[in-house]
């Protein structure tokens, strides 16, 4: 399942994003433009430090220059030469010479610190050949020879310069001025100066030995244009070092000497990570207050929508609890369609909770409605079961006697036939009739023999067991059905009856009314195998009253008694 992003978090994430982009590129483009600034503005003060260095040494050989010319003079002129080895010592001048054609020493002047000089070497004898014919081409002018060894710790530069017949002056520069002017230029870690002589010699370096061995520097590009007279500046890679260099790079006229001012590359780099690490800086800065804002942003779009879910969530918990969440915010500042929204969910809210109250209140007053209904109902069904079981009753009841009436003997008798068929039991049903009642009627009136239908039913009610049913069945005659009821008891059961009956007095308006009965009666006995129907059973226990009425009344007849002597047979 995916994980639940919350709408806040999201909106956060992309309003950073989107502030965070520009402020990123604004990073980079001062970082890079750091780096570049820093770039050019040391390349030129490579050369501006380069140009200085030259300056410097331009004088210097312009002093040496008029320092040659000057003590050339006076040396002709044969003048005091009082003051000029200090003046020599003060420019690093070892000797100045007026020589011959063959370098042959004519005259000579020594710095004070040097001795005297009586002749040349034949070392430097060779050097100053070339170099006196290259002055001889070139009247006038100063030249210069290339950077030479003269002693293990000593590296002099020749001078020479033509003179009136065929005379010429040679100097010998001692370096001390060119190493001591390399020396105070010193920036950075590792940002010095070197300066070669015209064939890319180390005059002076920072590194001793490349000035100890006046090492050839030429294959680095900078010395190579130096050589070729050029100014600029210069990338490139140092043994030396072992680093990548930038490099402003100059000539000295006149000398032919080359200076150079190198810088490592990465000092350049760290230098613009400083500007770097205050743009990183910035931007984090930057990124962090985008951050805020995006939140703060994200939290006004967000939150009114989240207050609507807690509340809808609220809601579904509980059908009848009211949607209590407020949720007007309590921002300053909410955006106006917002604001509408939450306006009218609040409003919608309200009217939902009014709603539901209003509708839980009917639903609670119909609930009562239909439980007092339902009360009434179970009432009314109660009554009903009563009156149905009264009409029931009614239905199978004689209303003068209260006895079971002639249908429900009917059914009674076909039950009791089935069942005693089914048990093979026995069952005996007895008939009674009144004997001469119309009389009584006649004699006393209709209430009268009412009266006495309804005491004779006492009478027989009282004298049968409580199981026996007891029947008006006709006017005035009862049938009484009697389970597990033999032909003797059948018998004194009638008997007791036959009594009881004739020896009720029933009294009406003090009149002493008295009735007989005769009775007729049969017994079911399984036993017999006699396939008899109710109908059969009915008929011959009339059959049999019949026979007691025909013998003279108030008596009884079992059928059994009678059967053999009848005609006719009881499937007739
Ligand atoms: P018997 O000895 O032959 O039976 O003579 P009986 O008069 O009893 O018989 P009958 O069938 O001739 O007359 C029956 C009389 O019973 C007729 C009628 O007036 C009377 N009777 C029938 N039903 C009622 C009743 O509900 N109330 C009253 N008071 N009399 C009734
Ligand atoms: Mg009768
Ligand atoms: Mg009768």
């Amino acid at each position: 399942m995916l994980p639940l992003i919350r709408l806040k978090h999201i909106l956060f994430v992309i309003f950073t994003l989107i502030a965070s982009l520009p402020v990123l590129i604004l990073a980079g483009w001062v970082q890079q433009s750091a780096l570049n600034k820093e770039i050019s503005s040391v390349e030129e003060k490579h050369l501006l430090v380069a140009r200085n260095l030259t300056g410097d040494l331009e004088r210097y050989v312009l002093d040496i220059e008029s320092s040659l010319e000057l003590v050339a003079i006076n040396m002709v002129n044969n003048k005091n030469m009082a003051g000029i080895p200090e003046y020599l010592d003060s420019l690093y001048v070892r000797h100045i010479c007026i020589t011959d054609s063959q370098a042959r020493i004519l005259k000579h002047a020594s710095a004070k610190s040097q001795h005297d000089i009586k002749q040349f070497s034949p070392e430097t004898l060779q050097i100053l050949a070339p170099l006196i014919g290259t002055a001889k081409k070139t009247p006038g002018v100063v030249v210069y020879s290339d950077l030479v060894r003269t002693s293990p710790d000593q590296t002099t530069f020749y001078l020479a310069k033509t003179l009136p017949n065929d005379q010429y002056v040679i100097g010998a520069l001692s370096t001390t001025h060119i190493i001591e002017a390399q020396k105070k230029v010193s920036f950075g870690r590792r940002g010095h100066a070197a300066i070669v002589d015209r064939t890319g010699r180390a005059i002076a370096h920072p590194v001793p030995d490349w000035v100890k061995t006046m090492k050839d520097m030429s294959f680095l590009p900078p010395v190579q244009k130096m050589k070729q007279g050029e100014t600029g500046v210069s990338k490139f890679f140092t043994p030396a070092m072992q680093a990548d260099m930038v490099a402003g790079y100059t000539v000295v006229p006149h000398a032919g000497w080359g200076v150079m001012v190198p810088q490592p590359f990465e000092e350049l780099e760290e230098r613009a990570n400083d500007v770097q690490l205050i743009a990183l800086t910035i931007a984090l800065a930057g990124i962090g207050i985008a951050g805020l804002i995006s939140w703060y942003s994200a939290g006004i779009l967000s939150e009114p929508i989240q207050a609507v879910v807690n509340a809808t969530k609220l809601g579904s918990d509980d059908s009848k609890a009211p949607l209590a969440a407020n949720v007007m915010s309590t921002r300053r500042f909410i955006p106006h369609e917002l604001l509408i929204l939450l306006t009218s969910f609040e409003l919608m809210k309200n009217r939902i909770n009014h709603l539901t109250t209003t509708l839980h209140s009917k639903i609670d007053l119909a609930n009562e409605e239909v439980k007092q209904q339902n009360q009434l109902l179970q009432k009314q069904s109660l009554e009903l079961q009563r009156s149905n079981r009264k009409l029931e009753e009614l239905s199978c009841t004689d209303s003068l006697t209260e006895l079971f009436n002639r249908r429900h003997f009917d059914d009674t008798l076909n039950k009791e036939l089935a069942h005693a068929k089914r048990h093979h039991e026995t069952f005996s049903l007895m008939m009674v009739d009144l004997d001469h009642f119309k009389k009584v009627n006649d004699r006393h009136g209709h209430v009268a023999g009412d009266k006495v239908l309804c005491d004779i039913a006492n009478v027989i009610k009282n004298n049968v067991r409580k199981s026996d049913i007891v029947c008006r069945i006709g006017g005035e005659e009862f049938a009484i059905i009697m389970r597990n009821c033999s032909d003797d008891d059948i018998r004194a059961t009638a008997e007791t009856l036959r009594k009881k009956v004739a020896n009720q007095v029933i009294v009406h308006y003090d009149t002493p009314i008295s009735v007989t009965a005769s009775i007729g009666a049969i017994t079911y006995a399984d036993h017999a195998k006699e396939k008899l129907t109710a109908d059969d059973l009915y008929r011959l226990s009339d059959l049999a009253m019949y026979h007691s009425k025909k013998n003279g009344r108030n008596q009884i007849t079992h059928y059994a008694d009678i059967a053999s002597s009848l005609v006719p047979t009881p499937h007739t």
